[in-house]
């Protein structure tokens, strides 16, 4: 069985993006600026930022780190969130999610500039995902897309089953795989019978959220697998959706967790702040 080995993929296009990053600095003046706003003191989110800020400087891109308490005001946060998109220093913004309780996150990040949407969650830019006009895709999926691609796994007319309908990861996945020319079917938590999907996909790529909850019977023999998924157990380690045992005889690829998955959505980010930089000045 091949790894989806995301980590290696990573290093190598990170080194480019350094390259690229110079290249815009020396020849613009410019220094494509990620600004990340953190609401509320969930650890998750604040090791998920931490690497996304430390992501940015190993690249050259600069990053400011907005925090603020959970109790702010949906209008706060909101504010917060205009004064950044006038900010011409500022190239792309990313909204740490979840937000906390109490704060209506769709509503935030419609208030993101189409422009400055690092995460390609704004409504406009998931609508131009439906058309051929993609501007800038959601980081999980399109890193997915690009693993897959890197190791040369055909999308084009394969089947292709994605596990979960999120906005963030399982919705655009779909829409990523069928521009990709993949026949794509969507499960999530009313499908019945999931097993009898996901063991007629060539590739499955599995975003549902629940530890280990995805194993071989679920699977086609030889087939592909993306495990989107990442919890830390009680030992302390990651793990993802797919439990990995004795896959290792029967599939053809699948991605590990962690080193899968994680730093392609990071270098995702990078690539689109770097993307909308660009896109800023008019060179897009
Ligand atoms: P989510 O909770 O928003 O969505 C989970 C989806 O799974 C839902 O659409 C639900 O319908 C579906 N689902 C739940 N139970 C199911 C079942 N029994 N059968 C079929 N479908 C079922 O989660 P999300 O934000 O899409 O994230 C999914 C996973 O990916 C999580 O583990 C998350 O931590 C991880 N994640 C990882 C990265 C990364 O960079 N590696 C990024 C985003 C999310």
């Amino acid at each position: 069985m091949e790894r989806l080995d995301g980590r290696t993929l990573s290093i190598l296009r990170r080194e480019q993006l350094r390259e690229r990053v110079q290249q815009c600095h020396s020849q613009t003046q410019i220094a494509p600026c990620l600004a990340v706003v953190l609401v509320g003191d969930d650890p998750a989110s604040h090791v998920y930022v931490r690497n996304k800020i430390k992501s940015c400087s190993e690249v050259g891109v600069k990053s400011l780190e907005k925090r603020l308490p959970a109790r702010v005001s949906q209008a706060q946060l909101i504010q917060e969130v205009q004064e950044l998109n006038a900010n011409s220093d500022i190239h792309a913004i990313l909204v740490q999610l979840p937000l906390p309780e109490g704060l209506n996150s769709e509503e935030v990040l419609s208030q993101i500039s189409p422009l400055k949407d690092a995460d390609g969650l704004v409504p406009e830019n998931l609508g131009l995902l439906l058309g051929d006009n993609k501007r800038v895709a959601p980081c999980t999926p399109a890193g997915v897309i690009e693993l897959l691609k890197a190791h040369g796994i055909p999308m084009n007319g394969a089947h292709a089953v994605v596990v979960g309908r999120s906005q963030i990861v399982g919705k655009p996945m779909a829409l990523l795989l069928l521009a990709e020319n993949a026949t794509v079917t969507v499960c999530h938590s009313q499908t019945k019978d999931l097993a009898n999907h996901t063991r007629q996909a060539d590739i499955v790529v599995v975003a549902a959220g629940r530890p280990e909850f995805l194993g071989k019977e679920h699977f086609k023999q030889g087939s592909v697998v993306v495990d989107v998924g990442i919890h830390r157990k009680a030992n302390g380690k990651l793990c993802g959706d797919v439990n990995s045992q004795g896959l290792e005889s029967w599939l053809k690829a699948l991605s590990p967790v962690p080193g899968g998955v994680g730093p392609m959505t990071i270098t995702m980010l990078l690539e689109n702040t770097l993307m909308l930089a660009e896109l800023q000045r008019g060179q897009g």
